[in-house]
Formats: structure tokens, sequence, C-alpha cells
């Protein structure tokens, strides 16, 4: 079997249609947020970061790499054990804490990602619960498709955003069948935001859990960053919020708060927590820490809204069309993945401007985007620098100055 050859089939496939990956090699630069060096040879060597996650730069906060190094001097590098075999650290325990305090629940259960905590979650939430039902937002993540497919559960997917499908669907279901609502609060790709209060309203007429990804949103939005369910006051009618360690609280993990029972159910049955090693203490002491300080402090949340607001108001006077949506996610749609890429090249090669173009199948494909998320460090001379150079660009490139 020539393998070599099967591999290389498919990713020629790949490269003819536009959507061969390539990642920047960048290193990221401490107290230089949003700037990172630059390791490749076509591009200058150093850069201005325009995609990042790390949506307030929380990841270099000294109060974030001060607890780290603390807590790696006094426990040392990593966990030991899973969870269950020695793994349990008070860092841990600490840091579940916080997490249910910030969603207002009973409980929270740490995972090794956001990824793996929607996968382990759903899987045994679905595969668990006999003749579940789990309804699904159409735009869901793919980390909530993945662990919805390994329940193997029924599913129904329902039209995005849309409560009055999501009715309908629980509607044709059978009154006692356990059901799952699977939906998120910020879709990362549009920025759209979820109609909350309506979809809760829909899932509580039919009996139905609600499941919410806040991974966008946590750190974001509420007074103390508990996302867009604190901010409308509804986290006390969400059964589970899931969210991430890894975005704006500048870390890395996963987790999900809910009722006592429930987190420890999801404990006790989810493969995906049992098998698997505990973060590092020091990564769940560094990521409490963020989490402690981003319920207190807001001068970030409103500095990153004020650039989000400068570059909008920037794009609309240099007329480059973007999505219009109430978050923090500025896609600019370029609606080609030969020329989303073109132009993300061209912006780092030239201008020292790293955005990653977004193609299939993160997004579908005819609608391939640069999708930039500013932050509070981002200074009024990297928004001008930015719209100059999307502005020359645009000429250059007879783009379509409009959204279809
Ligand atoms: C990034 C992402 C996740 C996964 O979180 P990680 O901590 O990065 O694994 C889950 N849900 C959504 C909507 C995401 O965008």
């Amino acid at each position: 079997m020539d393998f070599e050859a099967l591999f290389e089939t498919q990713l020629d496939a790949l490269r003819q249609e536009g959507n061969y990956r390539r990642f920047a090699n960048l290193e990221r630069q401490c107290g230089r947020f949003p700037r990172a060096r630059n390791h490749d040879d076509d591009a200058p060597a150093e850069v201005t970061v325009w995609c990042s996650n790390d949506y307030l730069g929380m990841g270099q906060h000294p109060v974030v790499t001060e607890r780290m190094k603390e807590v790696i001097d006094s426990c040392g590098a990593g966990a030991g054990g899973t969870r269950n075999i020695s793994g349990t650290n008070a860092h841990h325990v600490a840091l579940e804490r916080e997490l249910a305090d910030l969603h207002g629940k009973e409980g929270a259960l740490l995972f090794t990602s956001g990824y793996v905590s929607n996968w382990a979650a759903l899987s045994t939430l679905g595969g668990r619960l006999s003749d579940a039902v789990i309804l699904s937002d159409e735009l869901n993540h793919a980390s909530m498709i993945e662990g919805i497919r390994h329940s193997r559960a029924k599913k129904v997917i329902w039209k995005h955003n849309d409560p009055e499908d999501l009715d309908a669907k629980l509607s044709a279901l059978p009154a006692n069948a356990p059901k799952i609502v699977a939906f998120e609060s910020v879709y990362s790709m549009d920025g759209d935001i979820c109609p909350m209060e309506e979809i809760v309203e829909v899932a509580e007429k039919h009996g139905a859990m609600t499941y919410l990804d806040e991974v966008h949103a946590v750190g974001l939005y509420g007074p103390r960053g508990g996302g867009v369910s604190e901010e409308r006051g509804l986290a006390h009618r969400i059964t589970l919020i899931e969210g991430t360690l890894g975005k704006a609280y500048g870390v890395v993990g996963g987790y999900i708060t809910g009722s006592a029972a429930l987190c420890d159910f999801v404990r006790s049955f989810a493969s995906g927590f049992i098998f698997t090693t505990a973060l590092p203490p020091a990564v769940a002491a560094a990521a409490q820490a963020s989490i402690a300080y981003l319920k207190e402090s807001d001068a970030e949340r409103q500095a990153q809204r004020q650039n989000v607001a400068r570059l909008r108001a920037g794009l609309d006077r240099a007329g480059i069309p973007h999505l219009p949506n109430p978050s923090h996610i500025i896609p600019v749609m370029i609606k080609d993945p030969v020329k989303c890429r073109m132009i993300a090249d061209i912006l780092m090669r030239d201008y020292g401007i790293y955005v990653q173009p977004i193609n299939y199948p993160t997004v579908p494909k005819g609608t391939e985007r640069l999708r930039f998320t500013p932050s509070p460090w981002h200074t009024d001379a990297d928004i001008d620098h930015l719209i100059n150079a999307l502005t020359v660009l645009w000429k250059q490139c007879a783009i379509a100055h409009e959204v279809a």
C-alpha cells in the first residue's frame, strides 16, 4: 500500500480548493500584546496579531503569569495523575469553586480543554439518559457535534437562533423523552448572539434541559465576566453552562457548571474526564487568578469594546463591509478561499498584520472571511494601519464593496 500517495492525493485536493491550512510560526512577546515575533521568512520580523482569542490579553497579565510561576515553584510542573488517581490538587478544587461562583451554580467540573468539556459532557448526557434527544443549533461548534455523535442519542438540528423552529421540533418529540437543547451564546464566526431568553422559555415550556456554550463570552460579557447568561440575568435558568479557560481567560482548560448532581453525574461517567491526566496545578491556579481578576475589573472589557467600535467605524468610513453583530467579533467577508488566503498573505508580508484566513470547514464554502478581534491593547495607530492596509487591498483586488 502506498500510504504516502494516499495522504498526498487528499492534501493536493485541499491545495486545489485553496483550503490547505498553513500556520503562522509566531512567538508571542509577553508584555507587548498584541505584538509577536515572526519566524517565517516572507514577512516582517515583528507582526501585530489581529485574530487572537486571548481577547483581553490576559495570557500576559502579571496577575496570571505571576500566579502560574508561584504555583510551579510550590507544586511543580504536572498534576501527577488523573483526577481519580492522585491527580486532584487543591488548585483544581479551588478553581472549580471559582467557576461555580462565576455562574451562580452549585458545582463545576474542570476538563483539559473546552473541546473536551463539550465532547465529554454531551456524550455522557446523551449516552446515559435513556431515550434522550439532543436538539442542536445548526451552527454549533464541532466539539458539541462530536459529543452528540459519540453519545449515539437521537439528534435533532434546529434552525440557527430560531426559537420557533426549536419549539416546533420539541413539540414533535415524545413528551416523556429527556430533551437537551444545546446552543451557544456568542457564535464565533459570525459574532451573532442567541436570543437566549426566548430559547430558555421554549425549553422550559417543554421541560427540556438547556446546555449553553459560553466559550466566546466568558470573561467578556456580564458585570463579572459570567457571559451573556449573566448579562441578561438568565444564568439561573440554564441547566448547564460550559466555558473555556483558553480564550478570554488567556490560559487553557474547559469546564461545565450546573447543579451538584449534574456535575457529579458527568464526573462519575465521562470517559473524557476520567481517563486523562489532570491539568497542571499552576495552570489551574493561573486560570483562577484570571477569572477572579475579571470578576472585579471591568476596564479591560470597556477598552475592548471601545476598540471594537473604533475598528467598525473605521471600516465603515473606508467602505469595507463587515458583518453587523452585537459582539466583539468583526468578520470581513471575502467569500472566496483563494482571495481570502491571498489578502491575508499580503497583509502579513507587506503590512505586518496577522489575520488568519477563515476557510472551509470552519465556515461554509463561499463565506470565507477575515475575522478581526480587537483587544484592549491595540492602539489607535494599529487600527489606522489596519484600515489603511485594507483600503489599499480592497481597491487592488477589486472586491465588491457590498455584502451580498
Ligand atoms: C474554541 C471553542 C471551543 C473549545 O474550547 P477550547 O478550550 O479551545 O478547546 C468550544 N466551543 C466553541 C464555540 C469554541 O469556539
